[in-house]
């Protein structure tokens, strides 16, 4: 057996973790199965924004544990539609479809289109085109590994989705170019999360959202790693005023406690769906409703996301000046960074193994990538001091 067969015992060798075995977490610290602590910086890929065990909303969870968890949507429950409301305010939209995954809430955005695609803007049945980017990541469903040209995400697990067209992400006139009258939506990630925090020229999405209601294109935005306070605001369209159709959400949503998702947008769009036509078991649950509901109005205070910001500049003003000093690249918004190591350090994963024995996480991406997103909650003192330790990670090549 192999290192990564051994370690995972009975486990599906669909990931190589790093070796920590994590067993206690609080705040942007987690401590292993022999009491080692270390700095959480990838903060469960931005779903543990707001830090491990958050009095808040570990409160709210347990106290909903005492009430009730699941009925299924055969019947209402008290916790959802406080939970849409306040979301729905939180976006500026008016309804909410309430999911689990992210991967499920991006399909659900598939499914919202086409049949908006159908029913309002008149595309003949079965021909609805949407428009995606190259190097995107939306989640590993079979529909959605059709569009990714990531070979490691999509190799060996066709026959694909048909349906959808790719353009290089950041250029507005190869998007223009690819829409046409079959087109129902664009779908976007309006930073590139897994593709190494890619952050594209600051016109892009203004210009993707004025073709969009050119053409009358629904515009969706897969905010599922960059929405709710990673980038330094609730939505990463804001920083660049613009308003998508459709919010696609998740991650942090659910507290890091439990999986939370949502589709979010008007009612001209959303409003398209009839009752039978889409659900899920534990969709919109009572427990995930009262989790998601503590986070949004966490969010509603504006606090997380304006120290994402100030925490951001700090991340930004350190990292810069490694370019050219065993860093080739680096890019960052609000609390959340890609930086290209220089292949004469090493890889990316060897850099995160030196941070891991030095007491801190990070993850790889794509080879050459090291993505930062520490919880937003992390004192300045421990970033500076993780950011010390990935430059002593660099240096000890
Ligand atoms: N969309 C984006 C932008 C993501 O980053 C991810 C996960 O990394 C997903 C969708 C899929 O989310 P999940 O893993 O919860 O299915």
């Amino acid at each position: 057996m192999t290192d990564v067969a051994e370690r995972a015992g009975h486990l599906a060798h669909n990931y190589h973790p790093l070796p920590v075995r994590v067993a206690t977490g609080e705040g942007a610290w987690v401590t292993d199965v022999d009491g080692r602590r270390y700095l959480d910086l990838l903060a469960a890929y931005s779903a543990v924004n707001f830090g491990h065990g958050h009095p808040g909303l570990v409160a709210a969870a347990k106290a909903q544990l005492d009430r009730v968890t699941l009925v299924s949507r055969a019947f209402e429950n008290d916790r959802l539609e406080p939970f849409a409301d306040e979301l729905a305010a939180l976006a500026g939209k008016d309804m909410v479809l309430p999911m689990n995954t992210g991967a499920e809430a991006v399909e659900s955005g598939i499914k919202v289109a086409r049949a908006w695609g159908y029913r309002v803007k008149g595309v003949p049945e079965g021909r609805a085109t949407i428009v995606v980017a190259s190097g995107n990541f939306h989640g590993r469903t079979t529909t959605i590994v059709s569009f990714s040209d990531d070979p490691q995400a999509r190799d060996g697990f066709g026959p694909f989705t048909a349906g959808f067209r790719t353009v290089p992400y950041g250029d507005a006139a190869a998007l223009a170019a690819a829409v046409d009258d079959t087109t129902v939506a664009v779908l976007l990630e309006p930073v590139q999360g897994e593709a190494g925090i890619v952050v594209p020229p600051d016109d892009y999405l203004p210009a993707v959202r004025r073709l969009c209601d050119e053409r009358g294109v629904l515009m969706i935005a897969d905010e599922i790693q960059s929405g709710l306070g990673r980038t330094g605001s609730t939505f990463a369209c804001d920083l660049v005023g613009v308003v998508p159709d459709l919010y696609l959400l998740g991650k942090a949503l659910g507290g890091g406690i439990v999986p939370v998702s949502a589709v979010v947008g008007d009612e001209a769009v959303l409003g398209v769906l009839r009752p039978g036509e889409h659900g899920s078991t534990f969709g919109g649950n009572p427990l995930a409703a009262a989790v998601g509901l503590e986070v949004v109005r966490m969010l509603a205070t504006g606090e997380p996301q304006a120290r994402a910001r100030s925490l951001g500049e700090v991340l930004e003003r350190r990292l810069r000046p490694l370019v050219g000093h065993g860093v080739t690249a680096v890019r960052t918004r609000g609390l959340w960074a890609g930086i290209d190591v220089d292949p004469a350090v090493g890889t990316a994963r060897e850099v995160c193994e030196r941070m891991m024995a030095a007491g801190v996480l990070a993850k790889d991406t794509h080879g050459q990538t090291v993505r930062l997103a520490p919880p937003i909650v992390i004192d300045e003192a421990d970033l500076h001091h993780a950011i010390d330790v990935f430059e002593e990670a660099l240096a000890s090549a």
